[in-house]
């Protein structure tokens, strides 16, 4: 049991940059997937993390009940796949190591009961139905940068 606040964080454009990856792929392939990138066969595996997430997601760790609650497409099996390997390897693989067994996939963010969800989508699959509170992450977000989001967040500790 804990008495620290729960935290999710989405993964895909909040704790992976996923844009990165799809500059190196085939333009052809990026126009047949057109519209659901998220899609395309292998794509999520080796994307790297947004700046500075994974330095933020161990500071948070430690300060609020933390959990990564990412949404997998429904349409690309290997990507429920890769979103745990992605995790093992940026954060760890064993007992101890921050994200150890505290990934989450879902379509309905919304029945996750805690107090804070950082998102770059905050009305997808359920996210604008969370009882917290939803921080919009991103360039087009009320927090830009995972600074931003580490300093909001330790003045709601
Ligand atoms: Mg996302």
């Amino acid at each position: 049991m804990t008495d620290k606040k729960i935290l999710y964080i989405d993964m895909d454009n909040t704790l992976v940059d996923f844009s990165a990856k799809l500059k190196g792929v085939d333009p052809d392939l990026l126009k047949r997937f057109e519209g659901r990138v998220d899609e395309l066969p292998g794509v999520f595996a080796l994307m790297p993390p947004m700046d500075g997430a994974i330095e933020a997601y161990r500071e948070l760790h430690t300060l609020f009940d933390t959990y990564i609650l990412s949404t997998a497409p429904w349409g690309n099996p290997s990507a429920w796949q890769h979103k745990v390997e992605w995790v093992q390897l940026h954060l760890g693989l064993d007992k101890g190591t921050p994200a150890y067994k505290r990934l989450i996939l879902s379509h309905h963010k919304n029945l996750n009961r805690g107090d804070f969800l950082v998102d770059d989508r905050p009305t997808h699959n359920g996210a604008d139905r969370f009882q917290g509170e939803v921080l919009w992450f991103g360039e087009h977000g009320e927090h830009e940068t995972w600074p931003d989001v580490v300093t909001y967040l330790k003045g709601q500790l």
